[in-house]
């Protein structure tokens, strides 16, 4: 799954491929927690001019950096009470009660940019909040050990329920745009994290995940489109959450599953490729973030254990670069998105110095558990 944030990784690596090799490449043999730690806490403090066209996903890069350092357990180089503040300061809030059926969703934004003042009469303008800000903004409050309990849910849950349509898929933003399972999974971690299903209907939601599933055994991210790393993620976490889905299903009588479990198990493990890597579709390259898009699939059904688990932490380190961080590419320029999900992975295959990561959430356990 690529993002928006995806393009900036293109951006700067095209900065590099002036016909030489680039130098990023790091150590090979280890895990560089140090440096990773150096480069998050960077752009934590002093997000680079590369992301500037980014501002609007703010929250989500802030999430990526934050997130990491809570991953490579290095949270205390993170004030804690100043992230909740900024983040709790991008909550869109109605005019009045009346205001949360009036189809708007009252989310968070993404950025200060997508959040205009009130007027005069104290009247928001405009109110840009979706769906993916959300989930980061909930994601970043609980790793920063914020308690949720004071969110108003009832306000975001209720005005959520005005994104579903009636195939069961969620519109990001209540003023349209496309449907797919990224904003099915974005609604519900957010009911998961907020400890309230009425946001969603839960029943329209499984089925419109059921219906992106493919012959081959993985889902796309809309029905009819073909097996994808970030719709099948999307997919299987949903299920999980939204408790259609027991954990460790291998495990278990994986003919009471309401998916095919032994044909979507073939499906991710043919995903990894001869280098050790994981390609998001057949016949495609291996990426980075396809190690947690696929690996955390594979962890949710208790086949984690079936991958070639030192091909594949080969193959990442090939994408480790000197100055902290991963790219998308062994031998590129590290991205914060690659970056994130290189932790990500290295947690998936405990890498020592890492905290655990809660698969389905895409946060570490601690703070899944708001500790
Ligand atoms: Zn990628």
């Amino acid at each position: 799954m690529e993002p928006a944030s995806q393009k900036e990784s293109d951006q700067l690596s095209s900065s590099s491929s002036d016909g030489e090799q680039p130098s990023s490449c790091g150590s090979r043999s280890q895990f560089d927690r140090e440096r990773h730690v150096a480069f998050l806490e960077m752009i934590y403090q002093l997000l680079p001019y590369q992301y500037q066209w980014q501002e609007i996903n703010r929250i989500t890069l802030a999430h990526f950096a934050i997130s990491g350092l809570r991953l490579l357990g290095a949270l205390d180089r993170v004030d804690k009470d100043q992230v909740s503040d900024w983040i709790l300061s991008l909550q869109a809030h109605p005019r009045n009660k009346a205001d949360v059926n009036n189809g708007e969703f009252y989310g968070f934004h993404g950025s200060r940019s997508s959040q205009f003042p009130p007027d005069d009469n104290g009247v928001l303008t405009h109110n840009g909040s979706n769906l993916a800000s959300t989930y980061c903004a909930l994601s970043i409050l609980k790793t920063v050990g914020y308690n949720l309990a004071n969110i108003d849910r009832i306000t975001v849950l209720t005005s959520m329920r005005n994104l579903q349509q009636h195939d069961g898929s969620f519109m990001p933003i209540h003023f349209g745009a496309e449907t797919d399972l990224r904003f099915v999974y974005c609604a519900a971690a957010i009911c998961f994290m907020l400890e309230d299903w009425s946001g969603m209907d839960r029943q329209k939601a499984k089925e419109y995940i059921l219906n992106c599933k493919s012959f081959d055994g993985g889902f796309g991210l809309t029905p009819g489109s073909e097996s994808h790393g970030g719709g099948t993620y999307c997919a299987v976490a949903s299920l999980r959450l939204m408790g259609f889905l027991e954990d460790d299903v291998l495990s278990k009588d994986v003919s009471s599953s309401i998916i095919n479990v032994s044909l979507l198990l073939n499906w991710c493990l043919q995903r990894q490729a001869a280098d050790g890597g994981f390609q998001g579709r057949a016949n495609k390259p291996s990426d980075t973030c396809y190690a947690f898009w696929i690996g955390a699939v594979l962890r949710i059904l208790g086949g984690y254990k079936f991958l070639d688990r030192e091909a594949l932490r080969g193959f990442l380190l090939t994408c480790q670069s000197q100055y902290g961080g991963f790219s998308k590419w062994p031998g590129e320029f590290p991205d914060l998105y690659h970056s994130f999900y290189g932790y990500t992975a290295f947690s998936l295959l405990e890498e020592p110095g890492l905290n655990p990561l809660c698969a389905k959430l895409g946060i570490t356990e601690f703070s899944a558990l708001g500790i």
